[in-house]
């Protein structure tokens, strides 16, 4: 199973923080990549370091226009996930989703309309508004461990530091 993350919306000023925070969680937790409706070259940069040092080969690219992507990529036979407090509760739809490549949405403010049509499934983390990263995280967890991978024990190839795991202090590798 495949997952890239679309993230659409970025205001360059306003977002910069979020955005990242989407990014490092994609990252962390099993996403190859994410495309970034934005020519925002900083958030490349933080997470472009953030794989330098600690691992893995997540990519940030960089997009002019995200129809076409979500096209390119139903085309090559993913299926595209929209996240929104307005969709179908994620626990009513897992086994649909389940085994596809997924193109997975997340907003920033106001998602343009058209993202409703295009997607696959238009899915919910509860029906409540919170947190595009709360509900990316939920999302990447509760679909990989229902194909069987926990995708917090996912070992990261690479890297200039590998963290020990510590019950107290700070333990930190050079490579
Ligand atoms: N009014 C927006 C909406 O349509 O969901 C809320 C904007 S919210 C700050 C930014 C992003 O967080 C949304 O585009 C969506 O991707 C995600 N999000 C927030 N709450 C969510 C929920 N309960 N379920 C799924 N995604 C959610």
């Amino acid at each position: 199973m495949r997952i890239v993350v679309l993230r659409l919306g970025h205001r360059i000023q306003r977002d910069q923080r979020i955005t990242t925070h989407v990014g490092l969680t994609a990252r962390a937790l099993g996403a190859e990549g994410m495309l970034l409706d934005s020519d925002d070259t900083g958030i490349e940069k933080s997470l472009n370091e953030a794989t330098a040092r600690w691992g893995g080969s997540f990519y940030v690219r960089r997009i002019t226009n995200w129809k076409n992507e979500v096209k390119k990529w139903k085309e090559t036979g993913g299926k595209v996930m929209h996240l929104t407090m307005y969709g179908i509760n994620l626990p009513d739809v897992t086994h649909e989703i389940l085994s596809h490549d997924l193109l997975i949405v997340v907003g920033a403010e106001k998602v343009p309309p058209e993202i409703y049509d295009l997607a696959d499934w238009n899915v919910a983390v509860g029906n409540q508004p919170h947190s595009e990263v709360a509900a990316l995280a939920i999302v990447l967890d509760r679909l990989q461990k229902a194909s069987g991978k926990d995708p917090l024990k996912t070992h990261f190839m690479g890297g200039e530091l590998k963290i020990t795991p510590s019950r107290a202090g700070k333990e930190v590798k050079s490579r």
